[in-house]
């Protein structure tokens, strides 16, 4: 291993000095307590948009809130976002989403296997191991348990193929040696454990906390069945990234991880789970699902405080890493969908606002017409395409905009919506897709919970799939000549303005 300090995006901690040298990270000293008070400091910081909350320890773990959060920095909001990956703090998210999807079409970098890391630096077995005297925090009063796990990267590998596969899924603090997570169709970890099932045996599990940034992001995006995020991951940076064995199982984990959590989880037994406080920015308080225990056989951290980073997901008023990693990413990945498949897509962001449920399409206009489409016609194909994969599960409604509209901005696309959009002849439904469970009208509302409730919204007239838009936008920008803006710009002060 190299012993000069690695970059940001692949060594967490250095992510953190980063942050401080940004001035977008608060130190915290002072005793805070796990029981909803670290999670309630994270939570105001998300939505006043304040400096990264490093909370109180006992001496063993520090915690970090917010880690992908706005930045305190209302000039680059998305500093902390473009950290993980190695960008420029001035990077925009579109820098950000072409940056993750870079690594598209090349073969991946499988990583090294080294011999030691970081996370060997302490090991706790057996009698030592008590879950409950970690700092796993309480964060919400309804929640139903401690949760130590919403930003590490869980590991599990096929049964049979060579497929690992590295995902973000809840899990909180059951008793002392043992945890309970969330494992949700049709998540790849789902899909893997389901194989388990099969075989008889139980799975075993990685979970790494604190691992590098760059690593959390790929395990956030919905990347294909089959990809080995690790070697995506490899392909992104260029060069491999270095893994480390567990100490109780045949996984792999970075070896520049905060904390690693090693067992198996049980292809039979199963606890109550939640409720938790989700990414719609609801936790209902009649949730009662049964998820399956994580086993814990062992647990490695780093010297010198090893830092866990937590997630408090809400409301997008704040926006958290739930909108900004699970959202953005998803993002990344059906624009990549959609262009491989020749729609003349030019971006696809999820705006925060409405919770990451929706996704704004933007069509160049001009490619449009040389497809010689229609409204139905495209607007089937996209949801076919779209609702169909992975990459669309958390997305109820789409829209189709036009090159005019900024899918970043979310004014632009709130606006299109509302005036090109016509209830009813403009939306196209499809109620034979799979539904994400998580949102509140389908787990909630009425109807089916499991299917449906997804919808493309056609924000282009019928005109634009043919010719050229047959409107003057009537803002300051579009509305007049070049000569007169430059003269009112230029006596704008003199106006008193
Ligand atoms: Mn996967």
């Amino acid at each position: 291993m190299t012993t000069s300090t690695p970059p940001p995006h692949l060594d967490f901690r250095a992510f953190v000095d980063a942050l401080r040298s940004d001035n977008d990270l608060a130190d915290i000293n002072a005793e805070v307590d796990p029981n909803l008070e670290v999670a309630a400091v994270t939570r105001r910081a998300y939505e006043l948009q304040s400096k990264a909350p490093p909370g109180a320890h006992d001496g063993l773990f520090r915690i970090l809130g917010a880690s992908g959060g706005l930045s305190s920095d209302p000039q680059f909001p998305y500093r902390r976002l473009v950290r993980h990956v190695g960008l420029s703090p001035n990077a925009s998210l579109g820098d950000f989403i072409d940056k993750m999807l870079s690594a598209k079409g090349k073969p991946g970098i499988p990583p090294v296997h080294v011999e030691t890391g970081p996370c060997k630096e302490n090991k706790l077995f057996g009698n030592d191991i008590d879950l409950t005297k970690l700092p796993a925090p309480l964060l919400n009063k309804a929640d139903g348990g401690n949760y130590i796990q919403t930003m590490g990267i869980n590991i599990v590998q096929h049964p049979t193929k060579a497929w690992v596969n590295w995902s973000i899924a809840r899990a909180m603090v059951l008793d002392k040696t043992r945890m309970v997570g969330l494992i949700m169709k049709p998540q790849h970890i789902a899909r893997i454990y389901a194989q388990w099932i099969e075989s008889g045996k139980d799975m075993p599990f990685a979970i790494a906390l604190g691992a590098p940034p760059i690593a959390v992001m790929a395990s956030s995006m919905p990347l294909p069945e089959g990809v080995t995020e690790s070697e995506y991951v490899g392909a992104l940076c260029g060069e491999p990234l270095e893994l480390v064995k567990c100490e109780t199982n045949d996984l792999y984990v970075p070896a520049r991880s905060e904390i690693v959590i090693e067992g198996t989880v049980s292809i039979t037994e199963r606890a109550k789970e939640g409720p938790f406080g989700e990414m719609h920015g609801y936790s209902f308080l009649d949730e009662e699902l049964m998820e399956p225990i994580y086993n814990v056989a062992a647990i490695t951290y780093r010297s010198g405080n090893a830092i866990l980073p937590i997630s408090v997901p809400g409301r997008a008023t704040g926006p958290d890493e739930t909108h900004t990693l699970i959202g953005t990413l998803a993002s990344a990945e059906i624009r990549q969908l959609l262009q491989e498949n020749g729609l003349p897509v030019l971006n696809v962001f999820t705006p925060y606002e409405t919770q990451v449920i929706w996704a704004a399409v933007q069509v160049d206009r001009k490619k449009l017409w040389v497809l010689e489409t229609n409204a139905e016609e495209f607007c089937r194909k996209i949801g076919q395409l779209v609702f169909r994969r992975k990459c669309g599960m958390q997305i109820h409604r789409l829209l189709i905009v036009g090159d005019d509209i900024d899918p970043f901005n979310f004014k632009d696309v709130i606006w299109s919506y509302a005036s090109r959009c016509r209830p009813g002849m403009d939306e196209y439904h499809f109620e034979d897709v799979a539904a994400y469970p998580l949102v509140p009208y389908m787990s909630h509302g009425p109807g089916t919970k499991l299917t449906g409730g997804k919808v493309v919204a056609n924000c282009l007239l019928p005109h634009e799939y043919k010719q050229e838009q047959m409107w003057v936008t009537c803002d300051f920008e579009n509305g007049y000549p070049e000569e007169i803006k430059e003269k009112v710009l230029r006596r704008w002060s003199d106006f008193g303005l």
